[in-house]
């Protein structure tokens, strides 16, 4: 494959970069796809409907930005993902598609048109998202705890998942956005911590669990939920342990999903990992403990997430009538 630029075509920017700090990286070549990672493109009138809804109201989501495969399926069901606190990201992550750079100041705006948005879709259940804000002294917990707090006033039914990030060195931030109140509190670990370095270089495993473990213990109320991606070069064993990690946390779900390279610029796909063994780490998760698993290769974070979360609430439900 030929030495390609990677240029940010939404923003119109002939020059702009989209990655600059991966633009001297050499190339690593784009593995082609097996059959069952295939989807079908976007055609549905409703997913057209749903991305005029989001352009009309100004709104960044991350099923475009991290240009992800499902997003035909989800879109033709008004499920869109929003990612708050602009497009560019202080991060650098190997797998990641958003844009890196210094973000714009916070727009006060926001968390009234994602409410909007929220109640025109008319969602059960709502996942919101956000870019990395290491440049904001609360690494921008009060503007998710804003935005949980606009969307409950205007869609009180709506059940609200937040995923955030690590909110690395920003004391007393995760107090802010529990004290919100989310239903479900989504941090993804992404990975094993062998290979934090080179795939999530700007973050730290520990500070990833120790997050999740604490939202447990401040309100142990609030659902909790972490992702990996799978085919990044991870070892069953290495799984096995990060699996027995989340339970001491007490994660509630565990996502699991093949890694896409985005660009030739990004990490490659060690091996594309089979259905069958997604179905068997998924059995293994479930024999751990997890009280919900959902595990393919084009599982996401935020994949049929409202579904999810209706089986999740009635799981708790049901062992906490057998405990009784
Ligand atoms: S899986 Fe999540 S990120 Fe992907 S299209 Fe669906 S809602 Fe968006």
């Amino acid at each position: 494959m030929s030495t390609r630029v990677v240029i940010d075509h939404r923003t119109g920017g002939a020059s702009k970069l989209r990655h600059p700090e991966k633009a001297h990286r050499p190339d690593n070549p784009i593995a082609r796809k097996p059959e069952w990672i295939r989807v079908k493109a976007p055609g549905h009138p409703v997913y057209h409907e749903t991305r005029a809804l989001m352009r009309d109201n100004n709104l960044v989501t991350v099923c475009e930005e991290a240009a992800c495969p499902n997003i035909g399926e989800c879109w033709s069901q008004r499920h869109a993902t929003m990612m708050i606190m602009g497009e560019i990201c202080t991060r650098a992550c190997a797998f990641c598609n958003v844009s890196t750079g210094m973000p714009l100041p916070l727009d006060d705006d926001e968390p009234t048109r994602v409410a909007e948005a929220v109640a025109k879709l008319g969602l059960r259940h709502v996942v919101i998202t956000s870019v990395d804000r290491d440049d904001l002294a609360d690494g921008g917990a009060r503007h998710f705890a804003r935005v949980i707090g606009a969307i409950r006033a205007m869609s009180p039914d709506t059940t609200i998942e937040i995923l955030t990030p690590d909110f690395l060195r920003k004391p007393k931030a995760l107090e802010v956005v529990v004290d919100a109140r989310p239903d479900v509190f989504n941090h993804n670990l992404e990975t094993v911590p062998r290979l934090y370095p080179t795939i999530r270089p700007g973050a730290r495993y520990y500070q990833s669990l120790r997050l999740l473990d604490r939202v447990k213990q401040l309100d142990p109320s609030i659902f909790t939920k972490s992702g990996l991606m799978l085919g990044l070069g991870e070892e069953k064993m290495e799984l096995a342990q990060v699996m027995d990690d989340l339970r001491v946390a007490e994660v509630d779900f565990i996502t699991m999903g093949q890694y896409l390279q985005p660009t030739v610029k990004h990490a490659a796909v060690a091996r594309f990992v089979t259905p069958a063994e997604f179905e068997d780490y998924g059995t293994m998760a479930r024999v751990k403990g997890f009280l919900q698993v959902s595990s393919s290769p084009l599982t996401r974070s935020s994949y049929h997430a409202d579904s999810d979360f209706a089986e999740l609430r009635a799981t708790r439900n049901k062992r906490l009538e057998e405990a009784r």
